[in-house]
Order: structure tokens, then C-alpha cells, then sequence
């Protein structure tokens, strides 16, 4: 009889005992899962956090490239290169002659179906006529010098400046860029045409920069379609 109770007994706080460790396991469980959702949750906060970052980055190196490859372009632009392209007519040798006025021209070729064509305008337009700038900036906005600064270069012809002064070839630079009427001279001439004018400015007080239609009004009426404001 006594062993019988004890069975009971036994049996009474087996249960018990695996009631309240079924409690705990569930409560364990319970946990873990909560665990789990939390970690979850983070490991998605963070998966977006990495996302946003790696957007960030995309983004920042991408204005970052943005703003690299504009500088390089504006460097690029800044770069002034000049090729030489000496002619042995329209000019005369000069030493020390004083330059204080820098004269602007338009030309186009004429002759040739490419109103463009750099070879045409200097061999079969200025040649026959003995005439010649100290510098060119072809269509595609490279300059090119073809007479030397010190040298008189023949370009202005008959002309006059504010001051009074004539015979302008003699304290002048003639620059010609290659443009017909009907265009306007682009944006890779425009900047070639500031570089060289910036270069131009270091090297000599200039008092003028003007137009050939400035120094000869009635008779020239070139540069074409130019904009003094874009080269100031
Ligand atoms: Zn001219």
C-alpha cells in the first residue's frame, strides 16, 4: 500500500515536473521566435541601410565622376594649344614693334565645296592675294599660327582705330576664325578663341580687341555672326 501511494506520488510530480518543463520549453520557444522576428527586422533594417548605403555610394561616385569629368572638360577647354603653320607671304618682318590692338576676322573658303576647308583658305584664298592672319582657329576650333607676333601680318588693310591711329597691321594681331555668313562660329572656337586671347593679354598691354568691321566700317563687315560678350 505505502509503495502504491509513492507510485502515485511519483507520478503526480513526474507530471508536474514535465508540465512545468513543457511551460518552459514553449516559453524558450516563444522567445526564440521573438528572437528570431528581431533579428529578422534587423537583419532587413540593416539589408536596407546596405542598400541605401550602396545607393549613397552609386550616388556620391556618380556626382563625384560628374563632377571629375566636368573639370576635366573645363580644364580640357582651358588648354590652350596652338599649331604653327608658318606661310612665307602676307606678312613683313618686324623687330620690336609695339602690339596693343588685336583684330578679330571671319573667312570661309570660297573656292571649294567645304566652306570649311583650312588648306583651301590659306593656299587659294590669302596666298594669291599676299595676304595673311597671325592666327586661324579652323571649324573644328584649333588654332594655328601662321605668321610670328612680332612680325606685321597684312589683314587689316586700309583701317583706323578709336584713338585715330591708322595703318593698324603695324601695332595689330589679326586673328581669323573660320566661319561663312550665314553661321555663327561655334563653341569649340569660341573657347580656343578666349585661351588665346587670355594668352594674347598676358603677353602684350592690348588696348583693343575689336572687330575688322570696327577698324574699316563700309568696307569689311567681318567677324561674322560674332559675339563680343563670349570672348570678354
Ligand atoms: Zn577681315
Amino acid at each position: 500500500m505505502k509503495s502504491y501511494f509513492g507510485k502515485i506520488i511519483l507520478i503526480i510530480l513526474g507530471m508536474v515536473f514535465l508540465s512545468g518543463c513543457d511551460f518552459l520549453f514553449s516559453q524558450k520557444e516563444e522567445i526564440k521566435l521573438e528572437n528570431n522576428k528581431i533579428l529578422e527586422i534587423e537583419k532587413e533594417e540593416s539589408a536596407n541601410n546596405l542598400e541605401e548605403n550602396i545607393q549613397e555610394n552609386i550616388s556620391t561616385n556618380s556626382s563625384t565622376d560628374d563632377i571629375k569629368e566636368k573639370k576635366e572638360v573645363k580644364d580640357a577647354e582651358n588648354v590652350l594649344q596652338i599649331s604653327d603653320k608658318f606661310v612665307d607671304w602676307g606678312f613683313s618682318k618686324a623687330d620690336n614693334r609695339k602690339i596693343d590692338t588685336i583684330i578679330i576676322h571671319s573667312s570661309y573658303n570660297a573656292v571649294g565645296k567645304d566652306p570649311h576647308n583650312l588648306e583651301d583658305i590659306i593656299y587659294k584664298e590669302y596666298k594669291p592675294y599676299g595676304v595673311s592672319p597671325h592666327y586661324i582657329i579652323s571649324h573644328d576650333g584649333k588654332i594655328y599660327r601662321l605668321v610670328e607676333d612680332k612680325n606685321i601680318a597684312y589683314h587689316a588693310g586700309e583701317s583706323k582705330v578709336p584713338d585715330g591711329r591708322t595703318g593698324v597691321n603695324n601695332f595689330s594681331l589679326g586673328i581669323e576664325i573660320v566661319n561663312t555668313k550665314s553661321e555663327k562660329p561655334n563653341e569649340a572656337q569660341y573657347n580656343a578663341l578666349r585661351n588665346l586671347l587670355t594668352y594674347l593679354k598676358s603677353e602684350y598691354k592690348i588696348k583693343y580687341v575689336l572687330g575688322h568691321s570696327d577698324i574699316a566700317p563700309g568696307r569689311k563687315d567681318d567677324p561674322w555672326n560674332f559675339d563680343f560678350e563670349r570672348v570678354k
